[in-house]
């Protein structure tokens, strides 16, 4: 069953957490301190990145659930495959 990752970006207080318990998944940006999840799609509006998207399949799944979790300002979505939010 596909998932999908849904990162609120610009809400992101760059904490690392995300990064330090998924870092198949998640790295911090040298640019702006915060994170990035790797390979994802994303949006952009006047130049930064609003939001960033990638379909993640089963095995992925609780890597990034525990990476939504231990988000201290919740912008770490998770969403099944019919787009509706999880956490
Ligand atoms: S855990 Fe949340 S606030 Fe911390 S870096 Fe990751 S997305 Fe940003």
């Amino acid at each position: 069953m596909p998932y999908k990752i849904d990162h609120d970006r610009p809400n992101c207080i760059g904490c690392g957490a995300c990064a330090a318990v998924a870092p198949d998944f998640w790295e911090m940006s040298a640019v702006d301190g915060k994170s990035d999840v790797k390979g994802s799609e994303r949006e952009e509006e006047a130049g930064e990145i609003v939001r960033e998207t990638l379909e993640i399949i089963d095995d992925q799944y609780t890597k990034n659930k525990e990476a939504a979790d231990c988000c201290p300002v919740n912008v770490i979505h998770l969403l099944n495959e019919k787009g509706e939010k999880i956490i």
